[in-house]
């Protein structure tokens, strides 16, 4: 059987993923080689027996040696879908989780019978944009303030509302976290800020390890960007107008404590992601 069949390849590179490790190497070669033909995942079980021209192999080799390094295929595919969209994501930016939808689609559906005019929504730490940009696709009436510390990050969630035709309804702040948005009010508070110990921040998944330090780092108990979040929020949102943050495994507990400390919130809610682990804060302001 010759050499340069996508099926060789295919077994060739799944087998060196494995031998490393890696436990998604068959998905991960597939999505790789499907990058390099420019075609769909499944489009290759149907051509097999199609062979591959060197200059094709080279491409796909070099990408098997960084997958190898526990570089993520979304870095080296430039993709990753959140909400059914194809965010472009790079290494200057958080790839967005799954998990993290909860928090999109939580607030959509608390929005969606607003009426009479705009719902403005911040969005701190705004990373790819996933989260608001998703928002924005989903609720026509919705506008929102994006703000991260990252300008390099920033770059990629302009590019992004490009992409997804909302420009018009978005603005982008360099800064730290309400910093910019001084004075201002919305509706809805979004935030899915750094949240990993710094003390686990040496552990991490070889993966998540490649991604940006400043999108994970949330301090020693994990809880900083909460504390000041929750602190602010208040001042940035309308009567009636709502937080939800995005939190770690175990981390529920603190942050709706930390809420119901300022005293300035009537009640909170915490959403479930699909493992039932509490994955989002939200809370009502007074
Ligand atoms: N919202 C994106 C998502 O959910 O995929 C990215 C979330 S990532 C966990 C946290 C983001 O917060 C990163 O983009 C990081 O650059 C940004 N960030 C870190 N410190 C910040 C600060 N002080 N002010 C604003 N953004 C900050
Ligand atoms: N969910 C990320 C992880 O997989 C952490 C993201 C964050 O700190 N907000 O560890």
């Amino acid at each position: 059987m010759k050499e340069n069949t996508i099926s060789k390849q295919l077994s060739k590179a799944t087998a060196s993923l494995e031998a490393a490790g890696i436990d998604t190497a068959r998905l991960d070669a597939e999505v790789l080689l499907a990058y390099v033909l420019n075609s769909r995942r499944l489009a290759l079980y149907v051509h097999v027996a199609q062979e591959l021209t060197d200059e094709q192999i080279k491409r796909y080799e070099n990408l098997i040696l960084r997958r190898l390094e526990r570089i993520p295929v979304a870095y080296l595919v430039g993709h990753k879908e959140f909400m059914g969209l194809n965010f472009a994501v790079t290494p200057d930016v958080l790839i967005p989780r799954p998990d993290t939808e909860v928090l999109a689609q939580g607030v959509i559906e608390h929005l969606q019978d607003f009426s009479g005019r705009a719902i403005e929504i911040a969005d701190i730490g705004t990373g790819s944009g996933a989260i608001c940009i998703s928002i924005l696709k989903f609720l026509d009436n919705a506008i929102a303030d994006a703000v991260d510390v990252s300008a390099k990050a920033l770059d990629i969630a302009r590019f992004n509302a490009e992409k997804f035709n909302v420009t018009d309804r978005i603005n982008f702040y360099e800064g730290s976290l309400f910093e910019p948005l001084a004075g201002k009010k919305f509706d809805v508070v979004i935030s899915n800020p750094p949240y990993v110990l710094s003390g686990d921040m040496d552990n991490l998944q070889p993966e998540i390890s490649t991604e940006p330090r400043i999108a994970l780092d949330g301090g020693a108990d994990g809880l900083d960007f909460y504390r000041q979040i929750i602190d602010a929020a208040p001042n940035f949102l309308n009567d009636d107008g709502f937080l939800a943050v995005e939190v770690g495994a175990n981390q529920a507990d603190a942050v709706v404590k930390l809420i119901n400390e300022t005293g300035a919130f009537s009640y909170t809610q915490v959403w479930k992601d699909l493992a039932n682990i509490e994955r989002v804060v939200a809370a009502w302001k007074k």
